[in-house]
């Protein structure tokens, strides 16, 4: 790799450390109020999938001084049971944030799970009442990963008012709330999906892009030769091909042409761990002054 090459690649470790440090003044002050936040993982059965991700939030959670427990709940807990659980972590002052850990069994439906979280502890910003208040632009806990994605492309110094933005992915959890997020950042911005990709389209909105940001969940989707000429290429996507874990954007192809382009892994993926505690700790601040 070429050493320009190199100063191109926009790696989120650095962006994290500075999400992290900054979140670990904000635990300090709330130490000294003796509040001790805590984050509350629910799993259902195991998937041996998720434990990378949950073990990396443990980390990340205890390097902050936030306390992360997990509960473990049998893969045939009925729904009614689930609920419950649910509204024992709400009801409980001591837990400051929720996660539902997905895939769910198929008996159990995510949306109608995540929605039953209490919105003050919704440190994903997956239940309506934080998707909304983002529609609304009226505060409240955001998807971390459409966080993390505005908040690299801002570390990039460039101006997002006015640029055309193009972002592959329309799921609830990235494509949707980053597409808002950006708006609200007054940029002009097309949402593309597999409808797109089916009238063939998509190829001319990615030409067109001065700042990519690609969810889609399938390798090496992206060829590196529609990245227009320094543009900001953000890649969401986590897929494991042979050991190896790719993302959806063709990386060197698309290096050549851009300005800036995130690594896989090692781009979107920290930035969004360490915007989970920057959450949890805005969620306390909430809850605290609910009380
Ligand atoms: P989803 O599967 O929920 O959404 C994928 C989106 O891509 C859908 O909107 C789908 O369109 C669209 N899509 C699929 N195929 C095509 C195609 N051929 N042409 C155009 N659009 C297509 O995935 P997520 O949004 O949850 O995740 C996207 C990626 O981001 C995944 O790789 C995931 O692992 C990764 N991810 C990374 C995170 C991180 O922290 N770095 C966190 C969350 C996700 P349609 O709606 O029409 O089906």
């Amino acid at each position: 790799m070429t050493e320009e090459m190199n100063f191109k690649i926009l790696k989120g470790k650095p962006l994290a450390d500075q999400i992290l440090m900054e979140a670990s003044h904000q635990l300090e002050k709330l130490k000294e109020k003796d509040v001790f936040p805590c984050l509350t993982t629910i799993e259902v059965g195991s998937d041996p999938a998720s434990r990378y991700y949950l073990d990396n939030q443990r980390r990340t959670a205890e390097r902050v001084g936030i306390k992360y427990e997990s509960r473990q709940l049998e893969e045939n807990i009925s729904r009614e049971k689930m609920l419950e659980v649910i509204e024992e972590v709400n009801q409980d002052p001591g837990i400051h944030g929720l996660i539902i850990n997905l895939p769910l069994p198929g008996h159990l439906h995510a949306s109608e799970m995540q929605w039953n979280i209490d919105s003050a502890k919704d440190v994903e910003g997956v239940t309506p009442q934080n998707l909304g208040r983002m529609v609304l632009g009226a505060g409240g806990l955001k998807p971390c990963t459409a966080l993390a994605i505005v908040e690299l492309i801002k570390s990039t110094g460039v101006d997002i008012k006015g640029k055309e933005v193009t972002v592959i992915g329309r799921s609830s959890i990235v494509g949707k709330p980053v597409s808002l997020l950006l708006l609200a950042e007054n940029a002009t911005i097309t949402i593309c999906h597999s409808f797109t990709s089916k009238a063939g389209l998509l190829e001319a909105h990615v030409r067109k892009a001065d700042i990519l940001v690609a969810a889609v969940g399938v390798p090496e989707f992206v060829k590196g030769e529609w990245i227009k000429d320094n543009a900001i290429v953000i890649d969401a996507g986590i897929n494991s091909v042979d050991g190896k874990m790719l993302g959806d954007v063709e990386f060197e192809a698309a290096a050549a042409k851009a300005s800036f382009i995130t690594p896989v892994p090692g781009g979107v993926g920290p930035v969004t761990t360490a915007l989970l505690m920057k959450n949890t700790v805005d969620a306390v601040y909430m809850q605290l002054s609910q009380i």
